[in-house]
């Protein structure tokens, strides 16, 4: 079955390879070596400074949001939340939990917000941090994370930006923006399997954890793992938790992989296959339910033509294709989606085969589709 979700996703071979085998012990040299590495890459990955900290620890990108949310916030801090979508309304929850008094600036389905209604949360200066899913998973939508840095700053805001369905795909630029914390997970374009909390935090971001009253809980304490994350960037042996030490094998593989071009031609590999993707949605008569001008690279969120429905998704997978379902509260139903980042982005095989797959799910609908113009579409020759 080719995973076509939108996290997890097709992993290659060489992390396949790394991935497998007996667990080695965490402070076998060899692993320290490549824990060291990975958060050197990590760093290079998010366009990071070398003041910044990177964190790798054992967990999903659920836990990366907590572990933020439970470093940078605490009673009775104001946040602003720029919501566009689910996951935004989760971090939305995580901080009010904290005590957070949370400002939403809420986008319709499939947009991004009103500049206005941005400024209006901003106006009042008292907001401390300021966070921000850089594309939302339920609507395909991706936010410009460049001015809501730079307006953040002039208020003394920090930023955080959620890019567990954007990092190692979309553009991040974390010192050039003055980004303070860009988290993500393992299981999408960082092409490893679902098992790792990933960040990046600027310095600032560190001082603020320290300037916190509240306590902060154990295992997501920036405080525990500071240590243990300095130590293996030493290549020194260290202990708090255990490290998930095949993940951080293959994570080391994975960045390899990933830098091995640079980031630019990460970025646009991922723009292409984007654009070739919504060509050939848009040759078989798809429409996306997200507005063109913010439209995500690393996956579609397609809306079920008249007259079809899940049928697409059960006849894709008969076809060896896995697609998901909407995500977006209240509209669910009405749209499906497709992930299109990471590994699958070197393998024009994959996006056909998937192209296909929906070709065929729109014919078992009674639709009328050319499979042939839709692939043909992908590489322009249509
Ligand atoms: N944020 C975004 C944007 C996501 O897409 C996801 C997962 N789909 C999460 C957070 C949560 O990650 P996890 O499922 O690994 O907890």
């Amino acid at each position: 079955m080719l995973l076509m979700i939108p996290g997890p996703v097709e992993v290659s071979p060489a992390v396949v390879e790394a991935f497998s085998g007996p667990p080695p012990g965490h402070l076998a040299p060899h692993v320290i070596d490549a824990h060291g590495r990975a958060l050197e890459r990590l760093r290079e990955l998010f366009l990071a400074g070398p003041a910044s900290q990177p964190f790798a620890v054992p967990g999903s990108g659920t836990i990366a949001m907590e572990m933020a949310v439970a470093n940078l916030v605490e009673a009775g801090d104001q946040v602003i939340v720029v919501n566009t979508g689910y996951f935004s309304d989760r971090i939305s929850e995580m901080a009010r939990r904290r005590g957070a008094d949370v400002r939403e600036v809420r986008a319709a389905p499939g947009d991004v917000p009103a500049p206005d209604d941005l400024e209006r949360a901003f106006a009042d200066g008292e907001a401390s941090v300021v966070f921000v899913t850089h594309v939302d998973t339920s609507t395909g939508v991706r936010v410009d994370p460049e001015p809501i840095c730079r307006r953040a700053r002039e208020t003394n805001a920090l930023t955080v930006f959620d890019g567990v369905c954007a990092t190692g795909a979309e553009r991040f630029e974390m010192e050039n923006w003055g980004a303070d914390v860009y988290l993500t997970a393992s299981q999408k374009a960082i092409g490893l399997p679902p098992g790792l909390a990933l960040m990046v935090a600027s310095p600032e971001a560190i001082e603020k954890r320290h300037r916190l009253r509240d306590e902060v809980p154990m295992a997501l304490d920036w405080d525990q793992w500071l240590p243990i994350m300095q130590a293996y960037e030493d290549r020194r042996p260290s202990y708090f938790s255990t490290p998930a030490t095949n993940h951080i094998m293959a994570l080391d593989v994975s960045l390899g992989e990933i830098l091995q071009g640079g980031m630019e031609a990460v970025f646009q590999r991922h723009q292409s296959a984007a654009e070739a993707m919504r060509r050939a949605w848009a040759s078989m008569g798809l429409e996306l339910l997200s507005s063109p001008g913010v439209t995500a690279n690393t996956m579609s969120a397609v809306k079920y033509p008249d007259g079809s429905g899940p049928l697409i998704l059960e006849t894709a997978r008969e076809n060896g294709v896995a697609l998901a379902g909407g995500l977006y509260p209240g509209l669910k139903q009405t749209y499906f989606r497709v992930g299109h980042m990471g590994y699958s982005t070197t393998r024009p095989d994959h996006l056909e085969k998937t192209v296909r797959a929906v070709a065929a799910g729109l014919d078992a609908c009674g639709l009328e589709v050319d499979a042939d113009a839709a692939v043909d579409a992908l590489d322009e020759r249509g």
